[in-house]
């Protein structure tokens, strides 16, 4: 499994465009958050939900989609958290997005849309801005 295929967590989050994650890819970590290597690198609990899904925990499934109650109550929660905060990432859309084009495709969307048009860089989920030549990034 390549690297950006790693990044993208059971929940259908692309791990490379997280804030957690590109601070700690550029060793800003010692800023307000703390860094993360992405939630399959990292392999422990997940903050959202691999703690609270059995069948995540025991690696029954590879992704949320995978399972027969999809969407659980657990990623519907964490969808309406996101979209509340204005956050760019649906983790149901995406976990639909891999199901129908699959992961490699997947990625390459991502790819287009999280790219700074500017700079080439990455443009983060949370803050909506481009991590490498926005000022407050
Ligand atoms: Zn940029």
């Amino acid at each position: 499994m390549n690297e950006d295929r790693e990044l993208v967590a059971p929940c259908g989050m692309n791990c490379r465009y997280c804030e957690a994650h590109l601070l700690q890819m550029r060793g800003k970590t010692k800023n307000r958050y703390r860094g993360c290597a992405g939630c399959r690198p990292r392999n422990k609990n997940c903050a959202f939900i691999k703690k609270r899904c059995e069948k995540l925990h025991k690696q029954e499934i590879d992704f949320c989609y995978e399972c027969e109650v999809f969407p659980c109550d657990n990623l519907v929660k964490l969808e309406e958290r996101y979209q509340k905060r204005g956050w760019d990432c649906s983790f149901i859309g995406n976990n639909e997005r891999i199901r129908e084009i699959g992961l490699d495709a997947f990625i390459e969307e991502q790819k287009q849309h999280f790219t700074c048009p500017k700079c080439g860089g990455d443009i983060c989920i949370h803050s909506g801005k481009c991590f490498d030549c926005s000022p407050s990034g």
